[in-house]
């Protein structure tokens, strides 16, 4: 039977940020251990909470509150979805893909409340679903499009303006990958956004702001080209439901570049919602649960991949391929092999960033670059992989050690920071702020309802709470505090973040270390986006947008310019790809 989900539905995988509580009986033999469960988790409005009733067999009942989300669609997620987990007795179910934020947000809460059972989410497999039967099947398509986060999205929503037929793999249960977690903006210069609120920038100003980012190691001309065209991927946003006319400064932007959704919603998931709804509307099938293994070549030009999903082993045969298969940040093993000092570091990123798609090309030789070139993020929740936004720090928090002492500018750039903390005895620092910036930055309520945030009433308290020295603690904020009111940081001249000190009452603090952010490097694509072999050579009908690829952010990325990345070089490599097939088609024709 052909199992293809024409972008209409998705599914949902569990994802970090979410916080649970217990209600048990001592029952413990069975599946489970009997009991009501609780779980939370951020959703399109605010939170959402779910309800897990389990008997020592079998998930009894489930419920799902989430007030805020929004009454049409994420409404009906909320009423369609807990009975079919319950049918399931899963949370690996198809769900919409147009409420996918709210999607994923009950997916979550319902998984937090299964960890808190001791339940390992992953390890409930979908009833009816693995008959044990694996078939085979061919789909044929012009352009076949692996992977379906930002780059894969926008590369087949634009093939298929141009008239081709399109199909994505994908190889999560839902659609998104690592973009849906993107909350900064888009980087664009000269657009007609900026140009209607009067904003000044240019693209050479771009250009020289990301060569200046990434350290002049990024490709010039990937960069020239991703800047001019920034203004019209802006444009073509806009055109396809999902404009961005927010305008905003942001780090390493000499101008206010950085565009965003109206009202402050997180760019990745408003984005991803936005290509789900074309993908649906433009009837392109998405095959998710389905994981390429291998690009096929036939006379030295790419044809097609090789996927499976659990019951079917499919041949995908192409015209033209386009990988968008993300970095490899949630590859230990991969990451480590690049950078051994990254051993042990959690990651920020979803658990589909594995790297794959780099090591399918560089297996029909494509080159890479940059690989080593991998971007921490220093202030990241180690036990639960949530990473502290940098607005705490440029609220007015600080960073101590583990004896409770200053030991750099928190302001610096991410790779400085992480450095930093790792150089302190057992390679963590704490954040610490006050009542007033808790209150000042609604991130930190995610944090406080995800179990994180460390709280007492005095300092003294506080030092206790964390374990450092109460005396050092004590006097490096009496100091900062000083610095705050004089404007000036005589210990790691910190100049920015420093509106604030910390005086009101209650003290937190948040236990930090780096984590893997962003993987730089990858596969070598030229302006085309044509992928390039170890001879320097095109890999003709193999094409790469997005975080698979290297080049375009050198030695560090700067904030805006991932999804700058994903939309600009998605929508060329469609283009690129889209000419390839005319081209094949008069070749045959003549
Ligand atoms: P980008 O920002 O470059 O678009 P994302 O991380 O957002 O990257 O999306 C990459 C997508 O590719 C993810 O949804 C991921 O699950 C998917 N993917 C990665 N490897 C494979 C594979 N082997 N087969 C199918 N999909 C894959």
């Amino acid at each position: 039977m052909k199992k293809f989900l024409a972008g209409l539905l998705v599914c949902a995988l569990c994802f970090s940020l979410a916080a649970c509580t217990k209600d048990t009986d001592n029952s413990t033999t069975g599946k489970f251990k009997a009991g009501k469960y609780t779980g939370t988790a951020q959703g399109y409005g605010g939170e959402v909470t779910a309800t897990v009733v389990l008997s020592k067999d079998k998930i009894d009942s489930i419920t799902v509150k989430g007030d805020k989300e929004t009454s049409g669609i994420g409404g009906k997620a909320i009423e369609v979805l807990p009975p079919q987990m319950v049918e399931a007795q899963s949370t690996q179910i198809d769900v919409m893909a147009s409420a996918t934020m709210t999607s994923n947000a009950i997916i979550e809460a319902v998984n937090a409340a299964l960890k808190s059972a001791g339940v390992d989410p992953a390890t409930l497999t979908p009833v009816n679903q693995d008959n044990g039967v694996k078939t085979t099947e061919t789909v044929t398509a012009d352009i076949v499009i692996v992977g379906a986060g930002g780059a894969g999205m926008t590369a087949a929503i634009k093939a298929k303006q141009e008239g081709n037929s399109v199909v994505i793999i994908e190889k999560m249960p839902l659609v998104g990958g690592n973009t849906v977690k993107a909350t900064g903006g888009m980087n664009a210069a000269e657009t007609s956004v900026q140009k209607n609120l009067g904003i000044e920038d240019s693209v050479e100003t771009f250009i020289k702001d990301t060569m200046d980012g990434g350290k002049n190691v990024n490709n010039i001309k990937l960069v020239t080209v991703m800047a001019e065209n920034s203004a019209d991927a802006i444009d073509w946003l806009a055109e396809i439901g999902a404009p961005l006319p927010e305008v905003s400064f942001s780090g390493g932007a000499t101008n206010k570049r950085i565009h965003r959704p109206e009202g402050g919603a997180g760019v990745g998931s408003y984005l991803v919602d936005a290509f789900s709804k074309n993908l649906e509307s433009m009837d392109i099938p998405v095959y998710l649960n389905t994981t390429a293994s291998d690009i096929i070549v036939t006379d030295g030009t790419v044809t097609g991949v090789k996927a499976a999903s659990q019951n079917v082993d499919y041949t995908f045969n192409a015209k033209a391929v386009i990988l968008a298969t993300g970095g490899f940040g949630a590859n230990e093993e991969m990451y480590t092999k690049y950078r051994p000092d990254l051993a042990g570091f959690v990651t920020t990123n979803t658990s589909g960033a594995m790297g794959e798609g780099i090591v399918m090309a560089q297996a029909i030789g494509a080159n890479l670059v940059d690989i080593e070139q991998i971007q921490t993020h220093p202030t990241v929740e180690q036990g639960t992989s949530i990473m502290i936004t940098e607005s705490v720090r440029g609220g007015g928090a600080i960073l101590v050690n583990k004896d409770g002492a200053r030991f750099a500018n928190e302001m610096e750039t991410r790779d400085v920071v992480s450095a930093a903390i790792i150089e302190q005895e057992g390679g963590y620092a704490y954040l610490i702020f006050d009542d007033a910036q808790r209150k000042a930055l609604s991130a930190i309520e995610k944090y406080v309802s995800a179990d994180i945030v460390k709280q007492a009433d005095t300092i003294e308290g506080l030092a206790v709470e964390i374990g450092a020295d109460s005396a050092t603690l004590a006097s490096t904020i009496e100091t900062w505090n000083k610095a705050v009111a004089g404007k000036s940081d005589a210990a790691y001249e910190r100049a920015t973040g420093m509106d604030v000190d910390i005086s009101t009452a209650p003290y937190s603090a948040i236990k930090v270390a780096p984590g893997v952010h962003h993987t730089m490097g990858g596969v070598e694509i030229d302006t085309a986006t044509q992928v390039i072999d170890t001879d320097g050579k095109v890999i003709p009908g193999l094409f790469a947008a997005g975080e698979v690829t290297g080049g375009v952010h050198g030695a560090n990325r700067i904030g805006g310019n991932a999804v700058c990345d994903i939309v600009v070089f998605g929508r060329i490599a469609a283009d690129s790809a889209s000419d390839y097939c005319e081209a094949l088609n008069t070749q045959k024709a003549a």
